[in-house]
């Protein structure tokens, strides 16, 4: 198999240690207006092995954030399984981290505490080696020179920087992202991408990344799965066995395959709604 190795076609799972199993899962919310119910997730499966990269594609409304929420703990399924490291999930822990969307920092706060936080909570190490920790942290997301400041004081892209260093500061056991470089510049999206990889081939976390780019996906993932409109559902696989750091230019079959097949989606009609 060459670089561009892959498999791409039906769904299809491979389960052998199991870090994350969502099985036969449903959710619904109510509307925020009518009153009326949003099935999120309806039988939903998806199974993550230990230390496995999966990136989640789909249409926006699809329900991918939800499935998030839900591994996380912030969030409860009506039905189904929801087990991480062979628990059910119940509540949030610390060894299951969720950068979410809005980068919610503590507003009080500057850059280094709020990186730190984490660290500091559990009674990880030394004040040194937090210290020593967090600033390799500041240095690899390209926050040196904004240690001081306040969330309020930072950009968008700036603040998704600090939630991701928050969530390898911890060095979690699963790490779950949604879309966390949507708000950046192609250059600091690249930059943040290899900092990520390189953080899950030393601390290997098992990762689910829900992102809106067929590049993103394919550079970072072992499995990318695309999910249909909501409910959910996985409807297209593609493994990548490419060797890292990968080329994206190598890897025009896969991408043309999986860009095809999101586009084959059908949106649903309530996607445009807000939260
Ligand atoms: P995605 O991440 O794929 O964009 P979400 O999981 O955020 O999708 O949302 C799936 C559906 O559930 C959407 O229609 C969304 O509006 C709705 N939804 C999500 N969270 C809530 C909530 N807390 N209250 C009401 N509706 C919600």
């Amino acid at each position: 198999m060459g670089a561009a190795a892959y498999f791409t076609g039906e769904p299809f799972t491979v389960r052998e240690l199991d870090m994350i199993r969502l099985l036969g899962v449903s959710k619904s919310y109510a509307e925020a207006r009518s009153g009326a119910r949003i099935q999120a997730l309806d039988g939903f499966d998806l199974e993550v092995a230990a230390g496995e990269f999966v990136a989640i594609l789909g249409p926006s409304g699809s329900g991918k954030s939800t499935v998030l929420k839900l591994i996380a703990g912030f969030d409860h399924a009506d039905s189904g399984t929801v087990e991480v490291g062979d628990e059910p999930v119940t509540t949030i822990s610390p060894r299951r981290v969720l950068v979410a969307q809005d980068a919610a920092l503590f507003p009080w706060l500057n850059v280094v505490d709020n990186i730190a936080f984490g660290l500091r909570a559990q009674g990880r190490g030394h004040a040194a080696s937090i210290t020593a920790r967090v600033h390799d942290l500041v240095q690899a997301l390209g926050l040196a020179g904004a240690e001081r400041r306040l969330p309020s004081e930072l950009s968008g892209g700036m603040k998704q920087r600090v939630a991701l260093a928050r969530a390898l500061a911890v060095e979690p056991e699963v790490l779950l992202l949604d879309e966390p470089f949507a708000a950046l510049d192609a250059l600091s999206r690249e930059r943040l991408q290899d900092v990520l990889e390189s953080a899950w081939l030393t601390a290997k976390p098992t990762v689910v990344l829900v992102t809106h780019s067929v590049d993103e996906a394919i550079r970072l993932a072992d499995r990318v799965v695309i999910v249909s409109e909501r409910p959910a559902r996985i409807v297209h696989t593609a493994i990548v066995t490419a060797t890292r750091p990968r080329d994206i230019a190598g890897l025009g079959d896969v991408r043309r395959t999986l860009a095809a097949a999101v586009r084959g989606l059908p949106h649903s009609a309530s996607d445009t709604q807000g939260r």
